[in-house]
């Protein structure tokens, strides 16, 4: 199977009726950056920083910070990669941080609420990331976004960044876009307000879901119990990608779901024209794609949510791929 996606690697990816469908790759390590030529993946849609202070026995420094960001930069050769601010907290406790006790860790004090509480963290990452950029197309995202406000606090400590950098003579990047994920439900109803403030969005599924149903995605007991492919999944999702496409910012989708092929081909009738996904998942992701009429897709997933019915499509979207294998 590996030797046949293999032979997919140098097909343009695209539908059979000529829709181009970007597939971007997810990583969090310079190692993962090898998976870019083999998979030949359009670029990093996700780098998740905070696995570089996981693995750590401490804070990592800026200029450690800056080491790995350069040396991503310089791998990725040139092929766009998305940087998300440290997204901590939640499951992702840092031994060497004062633990918080929480009751509702996944709805507690995490991600950009710790950067805009701590700003010093924030400020020594984005001064880390500017200076790595200098020369490059910079993109910096940030995780766990729930108000307009939020992302406006963001972008000002990323201004006084650029301006202190600026001072000391750095060469800035030869581009900057900053982008929010959409995974707090809160931004589905200020969509309008938040994608004219951005440069790019990012669906974080895999959060989105667990916020949506309110179903813990750690907690095997319920988190299997809500199918991505339900209408009310469907239809927040088609939300984003419409208002987005309306109002003309880019979006990409790097949860999980768009990495599984019967999933991102019911995105791809949503509207999603890039995902990222785990460097495995490409493969199988792009046969898909191969094979697909993405104005079929269309047509099937508007039929399917407007009418109602059985609470999954999943069925439904099996018998239409298999119909189009
Ligand atoms: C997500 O929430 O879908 C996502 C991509 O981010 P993470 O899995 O790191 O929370
Ligand atoms: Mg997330």
């Amino acid at each position: 199977r590996q030797e046949q996606y293999r032979r997919l690697r140098d097909l343009p990816s695209r539908t059979r009726d000529g829709v181009t469908i970007d597939l971007h790759i997810n990583a969090g390590l310079l190692v993962d950056m090898s998976h870019l030529a083999e998979t030949n993946a359009a670029g990093i849609g996700l780098f998740r920083t905070e696995i570089q202070f996981m693995v750590a026995q401490r804070l990592p420094t800026t200029g450690e910070q800056y080491a790995l960001y350069a040396s991503v930069l310089e791998a990725a050769r040139g092929l766009p990669v998305t940087f998300r601010t440290l997204d901590i907290g939640g499951d992702k406790v840092l031994p060497y941080m004062e633990k918080v006790e929480e009751e509702n860790p996944a709805l507690g004090w995490r991600a950009i609420r710790i950067g805009l509480d701590r700003p010093g963290l924030l400020r020594s990452q984005v001064r880390a990331l500017l200076r790595a950029g200098a020369g490059h197309h910079l993109r910096i995202m940030f995780p766990m976004v729930a108000t307009v406000e939020e992302f406006e606090s963001a972008k000002a400590i990323v201004a006084r960044e650029e301006a202190h950098l600026a001072r000391h003579g750095h060469p800035p990047p030869a581009s900057l876009s900053l982008g929010v994920m959409v995974e707090v439900p809160s931004l589905l109803f200020h969509l309008d307000e938040i994608a004219r403030r951005v440069d790019f969005m990012s669906v974080g599924s895999n959060d989105l879901l667990q916020f949506l149903f309110a179903a813990d995605r750690e907690n095997r007991q319920v988190a299997g119990r809500f199918d991505p492919l339900s209408r009310p999944a469907l239809r927040a999702l088609r939300l984003i990608a419409e208002r987005a496409e309306a109002v003309g910012c880019p979006v990409t989708l790097c949860g999980e779901i768009g990495g599984r092929p019967l999933e991102a081909m019911a995105l791809i009738g949503l509207g999603y024209r890039r995902l990222s996904m785990s460097p495995s998942a490409l493969g199988p992701v792009k046969a898909m794609v191969l094979k697909l009429d993405a104005g079929a897709i269309t047509a099937e997933m508007e039929r399917l949510l407007a009418q109602d019915g059985e609470l999954s499509v999943r069925n439904a979207l099996q018998r239409f791929a298999e119909a189009n294998d």
